[in-house]
């Protein structure tokens, strides 16, 4: 997949924080802070990474936008995630494949 100069706050519906089901590989302390904060996460793997599925939207997200976005307390998977790249790509992918399939059903 090409690269693409996109900036999260302004060109994205956080796609990449709310598609159902999606894995997140969170260490396990920022695990707990997401569930204290509401986030319901199930463990699993994927790609023989450790991590999490969202079974809920990320608490953090606040009319489409990461109130974490480049805060400290952002979870590491989530930062270092690049705009543009690989993953956020498939992300938007991903999520616009659903839309379309929520259209026809
Ligand atoms: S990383 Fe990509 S999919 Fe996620 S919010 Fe940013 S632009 Fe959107
Ligand atoms: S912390 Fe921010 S970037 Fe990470 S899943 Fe939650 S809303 Fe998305």
């Amino acid at each position: 997949m090409t690269e693409r100069k996109l900036d999260c706050l302004k060109d994205c519906n956080a796609w990449c924080c709310k598609t159902s089901r999606l894995f997140f590989p969170f260490t396990a302390d920022e695990a707990v802070y997401l569930k204290a904060c509401g986030a319901v996460l199930t463990p699993g793997t994927k790609n023989g990474d450790s991590g999490y599925y969202f079974d809920s939207d990320c608490p953090f997200l606040r009319e489409n936008k990461c109130i974490k976005h480049n805060k400290k307390t952002q979870p590491l998977c989530c930062a270092i995630n690049k705009p543009g790249g690989e993953v956020c790509l498939e992300m938007r992918n991903r999520a616009k494949q659903r839309l379309r399939s929520l259209e026809i059903e």
